[in-house]
């Protein structure tokens, strides 16, 4: 049998800096554990609109679709601010998840013990938190038509439609539910159902797939904007929360926060199996380019070491060694080994981007 495809599409500023971490822990598996990969590198974002003119070049797209997974870095930088809309890096992401139809966002929101001090909340809110957010990712007030600017008696009108069809929350509703069944068994459904239509057909959706299929999984169902309340209030009341693209986008940035830095927060975007059983699957850390610290070795590889974490758990049914890689992670942090974004502001010496990587294989290779 031949071994497992994965894509890489490094990016622009910090994502290849990080990704070359990914790269060397994918080697240590590779050569540790006899878990081996068919890698294949391309150009993403502002890369590939210097080379080709595009954010994301037809033939990346197609390799896109065939492989088992793409492991992604991040895009843009202040250089591609001018550029028209339409040729912007994060149409090349945009461009990935809409033509793969990576319709669920996971978002894992999880407190190291070591960084509980990190957060903006006290730590005993915040210590031994594991939820994971589930947004939907294809549709809803980003894609919704009518869109646009407009002139209506004499003045302009900015207009997005928030639109979703039964099929759409159905599916996303059956990845949560899937989800919570491997976790802590409870879903919260979150849609604004008091003020919205799109909301009353959300929770009606979310409600008959549970019945039907689920039942076994505790529903709840709550207001997004009692949500984000909650979220900071008791974040360990929840395990999975599902919800749209729109409030999904809000309550993960949120969710993230709780956790300290955008340098640890991984995220996975599925899609429908293919062929082989394996859903379609793009893997990227939550943070972007990061243009105000890169080429300066000062990036955390972390979550994007933890994103391919998710890939083995979520693509490659290796949850073992998805465990074993973070925990890898969590024994580096517990050491008190700190990238600059970790640093509180008393200081201390950071550690580099390579050093953090090299860290993290040093507790790989203890793991044997
Ligand atoms: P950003 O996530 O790049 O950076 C926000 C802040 O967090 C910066 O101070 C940065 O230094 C810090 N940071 C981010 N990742 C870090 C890491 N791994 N280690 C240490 N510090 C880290 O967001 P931004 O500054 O708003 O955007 C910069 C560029 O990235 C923009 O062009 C934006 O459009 C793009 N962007 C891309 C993605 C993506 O590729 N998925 C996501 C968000 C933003």
């Amino acid at each position: 049998m031949s071994n497992p495809s994965l894509l890489i599409l490094a990016g622009d500023g910090i994502g290849p800096e990080v990704m070359d971490e990914v790269k060397k822990i994918i080697a240590w598996f590779d050569a540790k554990r006899g878990l081996s990969f068919d890698i294949s590198e391309d150009l993403v974002g502002g890369a590939a609109y210097d080379a080709h003119g595009t954010p994301l070049h037809d033939d990346t797209m197609a390799k896109a679709q065939e492989v088992d997974a793409v492991l992604l870095g991040a895009v843009g930088g202040p250089k591609y601010d001018e550029l028209d809309f339409s040729v912007k890096p994060e149409r090349g992401l945009l461009r990935l998840r809409k033509e793969m139809d990576l319709f669920a966002n996971l978002r894992p929101a999880q407190c190291f013990d070591a960084l509980a001090d990190f957060s903006s909340l006290k730590p005993e809110l915040i210590s031994g938190l594991d939820i994971m957010i589930v947004r939907e990712l294809t549709s809803g007030s980003y894609f919704g038509e009518p869109r646009g600017i407009f002139e209506e008696d004499g003045q302009r009108v900015g207009i997005n439609t928030q639109r979703y069809t039964e099929a759409e929350i159905d599916r996303v509703a059956r990845a949560a539910f899937d989800l919570a069944r491997k976790r802590n068994n409870r879903v919260c459904s979150m849609e604004k159902a008091n003020v919205m239509e799109s909301g009353i057909l959300w929770r009606e959706v979310v409600q008959a797939v549970h019945d039907a299929d689920y039942p076994d999984v505790e529903l709840s169902h709550m207001y997004a904007d009692n949500g984000g309340m909650q979220l900071v209030r008791n974040p360990k009341q929840f395990d999975v929360i599902v919800t749209d693209n729109l409030f999904g986008d809000l309550l993960s940035d949120v969710a993230a926060m709780l956790t300290g830095s955008l340098g640890m927060l991984p995220s996975a975007s599925l899609g429908a199996p293919m062929e082989n059983g394996r859903p379609k699957a793009m893997y990227e850390p939550v943070h972007g380019s990061a243009p105000d610290i890169s080429g300066e070795g000062k990036a955390n590889p972390s979550a994007c070491i933890l994103s391919f974490a998710m890939a083995l758990r979520y693509s490659f049914d290796e949850g073992a060694e998805a465990d074993r890689l973070e925990a890898a992670v969590e024994k580096v942090l517990a050491d008190g080994v700190r990238t600059a974004d970790l640093m509180q502001a008393e200081g201390g010496t950071p550690t580099s981007t390579s050093e953090m990587g090299a860290a993290i294989l040093a507790a790989l290779e203890a793991s044997l």
